[in-house]
């Protein structure tokens, strides 16, 4: 089947649905996400993925950070709970135990170590059952590229959002084939890449690809009016996660959350206009839903 080119702009919608928000609703209603932050001075990545998360809808969005940071990301996320780094995969799974948690954002600001590599494998530890649902960005690509037993893990409903750079690692010939093969598109390798993996990829770029294991895909053409160039600036993939995370919080499920946040982000850039910078984008974000209600 051919990607669906109004998916993106649908699910958005979706998003500002009043019917989707219940009236009487309260916070936990509306999700709980977790994501975790680098020491100090390694933090404003994880930052922007929390505040993303919390202007998309998440009721509560946790940062849990080492000592080190937590003053920092206390001081510029007053909004977000901050509790002590996940120290090992026990704590990451305490955490994750709270059945109110149900959306993980890992990767931006996290760190490809040991320890991070166990802090992942318990995100995906094989006993979870439904949520938490996963964003993996960034650092959680570069560890997930050279480790095929945590890459076995993954779930249908678990996104992927890699930049070309984090494509090429997690599928180095997929990548190689999308440059020299003129009849492989983008929609192709993310659509292959995704059976592959058995989870959701959302390929990043001026056109972005979201495509499921089952080869339902759908693509976000940033074209004409709707190209947004000055969005290709550091920290805006971080956002991109965190606004997937807290879409899933909500509720969506990880093709819908990644479609719809897709389309959201771009549509921030657009309302900023060039000379954006990535923390602009979460709060670009209200007059944006409000358009689409
Ligand atoms: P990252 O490299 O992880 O910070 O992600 C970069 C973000 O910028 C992604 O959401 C891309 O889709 C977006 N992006 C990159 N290049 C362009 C471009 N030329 N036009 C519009 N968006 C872009
Ligand atoms: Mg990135």
């Amino acid at each position: 089947p051919l990607p669906d080119p109004g998916a993106v702009r649908r699910l958005a919608a979706k998003v500002a649905d009043d019917g989707w928000c219940a009236p009487a609703g309260h916070k936990y209603d509306h999700g709980h996400a977790l994501t975790l932050s680098g020491g100090m001075g390694r933090g404003g990545a994880a930052r922007l993925a929390a505040r993303a998360a919390l202007r998309v809808g998440a009721g509560a969005v946790t940062l849990a950070c080492p000592p080190s940071a937590l003053m920092e990301n206390a001081v510029r996320l007053p909004d977000a709970v901050m509790v002590r780094a996940l120290r090992d995969a026990g704590a990451l799974r305490e955490a994750l135990g709270d059945p109110r948690i149900n959306a993980l954002c890992l990767g931006p600001g996290f760190g490809t170590g040991e320890r991070e590599a166990a802090l992942l494998d318990a995100a995906l530890d094989p006993g979870r059952e439904g949520p938490p649902a996963l964003v993996l960005d960034a650092d959680a690509l570069t560890i997930l590229a050279s480790n095929e037993a945590l890459r076995a893990k993954l779930r249908p409903a678990d996104v992927l959002t890699p930049h070309p750079g984090e494509f090429a690692r997690i599928a180095p010939d997929l990548s190689q084939r999308l440059r020299e093969d003129a009849g492989f598109s983008k929609v192709d390798a993310a659509r292959e890449a995704a059976a592959r993996l058995g989870a959701t990829v959302l390929l990043k770029g001026p056109d972005t690809v979201i495509a499921r294991p089952d080869g339902r895909a759908a693509i976000h053409a940033a074209n004409g009016d709707r190209a947004a160039p000055w969005l290709a600036t550091a920290g805006a993939g971080d956002v991109l996660a965190g606004m997937i995370c807290g879409l899933m919080a909500r509720g969506l499920d990880g093709f819908d959350a990644a479609c719809a946040a897709a389309w959201l982000h771009v549509e921030c850039a657009l309302a900023f206009g060039p000379g954006l910078t990535a923390d602009d984008l979460p709060e670009a974000l209200p007059a944006v839903l409000a358009r689409l209600s």
